[in-house]
Parts: structure tokens; sequence; C-alpha cells
């Protein structure tokens, strides 16, 4: 039989022939009516999912790409474990309050629970972190107001214009007005402003450990004393909590000598992405509370768990316990040593990266590795071309760089952002800046042929 006699509608798919023995087709957007054969069906979606990109070419997300063979074995092994069923993997439930244990150790809590009872848990991811986190917030606000006989129908959370979307879809989400602070003077939030946008119906402030838009730290601890300053001056006491998506496995390692975590005392929450510069694969995530009192007991739930119950804190209710094991493999396997090499490679290849930017001569930095393992540019001077055409460019090359304009106060400013990861090399780095320089050299070319034209 040959594929070409039979007519293949719009909304179905031909099996490939080599593996059913003839040819079959399926529906794209409903259910087969028959069954597939496992290894054609197999074979199928494999060939589907390779138009998926080159993750090791993708220098635009945050997420880990890439894992020893072993954590694959691990998640392999565990992948049908429900974290919720505390009953049954007692085991992934102790591993889970490990890693919450050993965050909270990276991250200074207080002790006691700085040691095997720190306040906290694993998510789906730092969206879902933010959401718990956030929840806690608006709780304490709430019962502070109610309690002193006061209107609480109009929280805010203050938060820079850089902040992930997340933050935007917790306020919308849970009815709390989010009150972005146009950027001024640097590409993220500052002290000042922050303190100036609080006032008392302000549940917290999420200063970010590590903007999505260039890397940069926020300043924690300035921002930490001018709330301070603020309670001392107009009894305005306004909690901190830290988005450190992805600072919260650089900082501890590369920036021991920075306050940014549990050391502040206004810092009350942390949240991190396990899957990012945690080193795993997606989806996990972690949220830890600096003490007891700072998560408000009625949103806990409990679950059986050996006779007994287990305090949960969760959006979900099933979710796999893979990552969160891969997570304590590579916490184990790595230790504070080997994470401390690998974000420090990450670093070195950003830096080299960013003077190699530097030297093409035609882009201007806005950061360059120096924070997180991320660098954001835009042109140098104005062009014929922009970094939209930059970015398609090296898509020819199959990176993938994002460009897109800053948040308000700087939409005016569009950039080019390179984020490096574990698995990233000095090789790669040199071949991204060979494909960069080809790149520029193509759109200066193609912007002097189209003067030529014109005359
Ligand atoms: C990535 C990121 C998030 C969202 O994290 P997910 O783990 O992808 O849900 C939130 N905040 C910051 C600063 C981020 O970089």
């Amino acid at each position: 039989m040959s594929l070409h006699k039979h007519h293949v509608r719009q909304d179905e798919m031909v099996l490939d022939p080599a593996f059913d023995g003839g040819v079959g087709t399926i529906p794209k957007h409903r259910l087969p009516r028959g069954t597939q054969d496992a290894r054609a069906a197999l074979r199928f979606v494999q060939d589907e999912l390779m138009l998926d990109g080159n993750a090791r070419q993708n220098l635009a997300t945050f997420v880990t790409t890439w894992m020893e063979p072993e954590a694959a074995m691990l998640i392999q092994a565990s992948l049908e474990k429900n974290i919720i069923d505390k009953d049954e993997y007692p085991q992934s439930a102790e591993i889970e309050r490990r890693c919450v244990n050993i965050l909270a150790n990276l991250w200074r809590a207080p002790e006691p629970t700085g040691g095997a009872d720190a306040v906290g848990c694993s998510t789906t991811g730092s969206s879902e972190a933010a959401m718990l986190a956030g929840m806690a917030l608006k709780w304490r606000w709430r019962a502070r107001r109610e309690a002193a006989g006061q209107d609480a129908g109009k929280p805010n959370l203050v938060m820079g214009a850089n902040v992930q979307v997340c933050w935007e879809k917790f306020a919308r989400y849970w009815d709390v007005e989010a009150r972005l602070v146009p950027l001024e003077g640097a590409t993220h939030l500052t002290a000042q402003q922050a303190a100036a946008a609080c006032d008392e119906n302000t549940i917290g402030v999420v200063a970010v450990l590590g903007s999505t838009f260039d890397g940069s730290y926020e300043p924690v601890a300035e921002i930490a004393a001018a709330l301070d300053k603020l309670a001392a001056d107009t009894g305005v006491d306004v909690p901190l909590h830290v988005d450190a998506a992805s600072g919260g496995f650089i900082a501890p390692f590369l920036d021991p000598q920075l306050p940014w975590d549990f050391r502040l005392d206004r810092v009350k929450s942390i949240n991190s992405s396990g899957h990012k510069y945690g080193l795993v694969y997606p989806g996990v995530g972690w949220v830890l509370w600096r003490s007891e009192d700072d998560l408000p007991k009625d949103l806990i739930f409990s679950v059986d768990y050996l006779g007994g119950s287990m305090p949960t804190f969760a959006l979900n209710f099933s979710r796999p316990a893979a990552q969160v094991i891969a997570q304590y493999y590579v916490l184990v396997r790595y230790g504070f040593e080997g994470y401390r090499r690998i974000q420090q490679r990450s670093r070195d290849i950003a830096r080299f990266i960013a003077a190699g930017v530097e030297k093409t001569g035609r882009f201007s930095l806005l950061s360059r590795g120096d924070e997180l393992p991320v660098l954001a540019f835009k042109l140098g001077a104005p062009e014929s071309y922009s970094v939209y055409d930059v970015s398609h460019e090296l898509r020819s090359f199959g990176w993938i760089v994002p460009a897109y304009p800053m948040p308000e106060g700087m939409e005016d400013v569009d950039v080019l952002r390179v984020v490096v990861r574990n698995g990233f090399t000095f090789d790669l780095a040199e071949a991204f800046l060979a494909d960069l320089a080809k790149s520029m050299e193509r759109l200066a070319g193609r912007a002097r042929a189209s003067v030529a034209f014109h005359h």
C-alpha cells in the first residue's frame, strides 16, 4: 500500500508504515477508536517530539536540562510514587523533610528550626511556592488587622515591576492588589522605593534574588533595613519574602558573605526552584518559613501518616515524589563543594560570554554574570536592525536567546538574555560567540545591501 493513495485529512496523522506494516492514521484531536501497538505508538510519539528544540542550545530557560544518568535512573525507579501518600511512602516523606532541613540550614534559618524540624515543604516549582508564601502573608496580615479591629478588605503586595509573572498571578487569584513599583535608577526594586510603596494594607514586600530580566540581585539587606526603619518610624511593620527562585541555589555557594536570607530578621519566608539552579529536572520547588509563627495554622491540613497524621501545605493533592527524591540525590551527590564548583563554573562561563559580547563592540551589557550566571545586553547604538533580529538570526544556528523589552520604567530598552546552566561548556560558549559574530555580520551586510539598493 502506498501512502500517496490515501487521502489524509488535516486533523489526522499518518502512522509510520514501517512499524505498523501498513498505513494507519490517528486523529490529532480525538481519542483514537482502536488501540496501537506499543512500539508503533512509541515511535510515533518520539517522532513528534523530535521537533522540539535542542535543550542544550536553549539559552532562554533557567530550568535544568541536564542531569546525570544516575539521577535519571532514580527518577525512573520512583515514577509511581505519589508524594501525598505519606503512609505508603514514608521514606519519600522523610526525604522531603531532610531536603527542607538542608535548605533551612543553607538559608540560615535560626535554630531550632534550622535543625531537624524546619518549617517548609516541597512544591511543583516556585510558582506554587509563591502562592503558598503569598497566602501566609495575606492570612497573617488579616489576622493582625482583625485583632486590632481594623479593616482587612484591601490587601496589597509590594514588588518591583521586574517580578516574575507568578506574583501577578498570586495577586489576581487571591484578590490582592499587585503594587508593582516601576523601575527607576536600577533594573530592579530599590530599598527606598520598596519602603515608600508600603502602607498599613501591605501584606508583604517581595524581594527577588536573581531577577528573571537580567539576573541581578535585588538589595535584600537594604530593603530589610528600609522596612525596619519604616516600622520604627511609623509602626507599619511589613514582612519580607525573598523570591530566590534562582538565587537560592547560587548565593549560598558563590556569595556566602551576602546576607539575603534568614540572617535578616525581617525575612519571613523564602522560595526557590529545585528545578533551576537546584539542578533537578522540572517540577520541584521549595518554600520555607522562618518559624512556625510565620505560617498560619489554618492553612495547614493533615494527611494520614503511619497511623498518625502529618501536616501538609500544598495546592495539589497528588504529585510525583520522583523530583523530590532526585533533589535529595543531587544534594547528597554534590554536597556543598560540588554545588559550589558547578555554580562557579556557570558564573565563569557567563562572564566569559559577557566579555565576548562586549568585544563585538555592538552591545552594552546590563548584567555580566556577576550575580546569577546570566547576562542581559542591549544594542550599544541605534542600528538598522533590532535585538529581535539578532535573536532571530541566532535561531538559524539553533540558539534560543530571547529578546524582550524591560519592564515598566525601562520599557523603551530591549534586551537579549543568555542564561548559563549546568551542562553548558566553554566549548559551547565559544561556538555561541562565533555564531553571534556571524549573525552580526549578516545583519550588518543586509543593512549595507539595503542602503546600496536605495542609492
Ligand atoms: C522562574 C521563576 C519563578 C517561577 O518559578 P517556577 O519554578 O518556574 O514556577 C518565580 N520567580 C522567579 C524570580 C523566577 O526566576
